[in-house]
């Protein structure tokens, strides 16, 4: 489709798909990846044109593969800004803060490249299970771009979340169960509904969406990359997505060895990665009975967790997970202290961050992003008690 791209292919087989018809997973069942001509990009793109453009993830047109102007479904994106932590926690980290994206989360940045490209696929009616803020970012896109949209969720789903998915025009039905019983429908639904299935990893384009978090981080550090990176992971979409866009960069010469350290956060309740991990696995084993107040990482078994876990090994990372006291514990103090106001998902990492420290796993000295992948409005809040008597 875009100029750049040479082949879409299986993330397990290697096996070449064509890419300019509609993929799901490949016929293995894995997740499809995108590939790129990346010595023609860097051919017709240097550092100094990319930084005249402006904010927003369609500045790296080149390394995703929607090719017609027309084709790229916008709600007025921005460029995320980097926050530094200064009062509450010691050491050296940096907020990078997704909750400024159009429907409050970084969602928005996957979905906008499935839906510009479903759209541009011919497709017509996109579903998806979801936590609650893919629904609500597949919604305003859908909408956006004329496309139908049905979104199946948890029914203890932050109420804003499906009500906002609602508002902007998707169907949304409430599951009695959790995102993989929601999946379930999805597939289940696909033949009699005609719908085209956007779960996490399922098709090639998501993904595409989330690698540009990994691209506009090295920008705005002038082409370096942190030592490491802190990730709240559900799906994993993000995690693997930056990890190839810094192999990309990698191989045209924009960025120096050595990439950061990639750290996969998840909660107590729901640490399947984790688990793997610590087990020396290649694959997560399904997590039973999943439980958290982070709703985004409530996901009990991903698609993609050979990708997860291969991404986080290579890298020379770990995996931790953080009990739902921490998490609320570390937005308190992040929001009182440091004046910003995080999502679950993004404390979570903050909760991680901390523990590292204290086991040396991180160094003070090292150079922490913490991904914070949703406004922290969209969440339940503390509710004020304290009270005067108006006369
Ligand atoms: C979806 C979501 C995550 C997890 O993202 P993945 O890339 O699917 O692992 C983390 N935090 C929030 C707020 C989310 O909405």
């Amino acid at each position: 489709m875009s100029n750049y791209v040479s082949h879409l292919e299986c993330s397990a087989s290697g096996e070449r798909l064509p890419s300019d018809s509609v993929t799901g997973l490949s016929g293995i069942g894995k997740p499809v990846l995108v590939r790129y001509h990346l010595d023609q990009i860097a051919a017709s793109l240097d550092k100094k044109m990319l930084a005249r453009r402006s904010g927003g993830f369609w500045r790296y047109r080149e390394f995703l593969p929607v090719d017609r102007p027309e084709h790229r479904i916008s709600l007025g994106e921005v460029m995320t800004p980097l926050v530094d932590l200064k009062k509450c926690v010691s050491g050296h980290a940096t907020v990078k803060d997704e909750g400024r994206l159009p429907t409050g989360s970084f969602k928005a940045r996957g979905l906008a490249l499935a839906v510009s490209m479903a759209r541009a696929l011919g497709l017509k009616h996109l579903a998806m299970p979801s936590n609650g803020n893919a629904g609500a970012a597949l919604a305003a896109y859908a909408s956006r771009a004329g496309l139908r949209s049905t979104v199946f969720c948890p029914d203890d789903t932050p109420e804003i979340n499906l009500s906002e998915t609602q508002l902007q025009g998707a169907e949304v039905l409430r599951v009695d169960g959790l995102i993989n019983d929601c999946a379930r429908f999805v597939v289940q639904g696909t033949k009699k509904n005609a719908w085209f299935d956007v779960s996490t990893l399922k098709e090639p384009y998501r993904i595409e969406g989330k690698k540009t978090m990994g691209l506009e981080l090295a920008e705005q550090l002038g082409w370096q990359t942190p030592d490491v990176i802190f990730y709240p992971t559900g799906g994993g979409t993000g995690l693997i997505g930056m990890w190839k866009a810094f192999q990309e960069l990698q191989a045209m010469g924009w960025i120096d060895a050595p990439l950061p350290r990639m750290v996969a956060v998840q909660a107590q309740g729901c640490a399947p990665i984790v688990r793997a991990f610590d087990a020396g696995l290649s694959h997560a084993e399904p997590w039973e009975n999943a439980h958290t107040v982070a709703a985004g990482i409530r996901v009990p078994a991903a698609i993609g967790d050979f990708m997860i876990l291969n991404a986080i090994r290579e890298s020379g990372g770990f995996a931790l997970a953080v009990s739902d006291a921490e998490i609320l514990k570390a937005r308190s103090e992040c929001a009182e202290k440091d004046g910003l106001l995080m999502c679950p998902e993004g404390a979570a990492t903050l909760a991680a961050y901390r523990a590292s420290l204290e086991t040396g796993q991180v160094a003070a000295t090292d150079h922490a992003v913490l991904f914070n992948c949703a406004t922290g409005l969209k969440y339940p809040l503390p509710k004020v008690t304290a009270h005067v008597e108006a006369g």
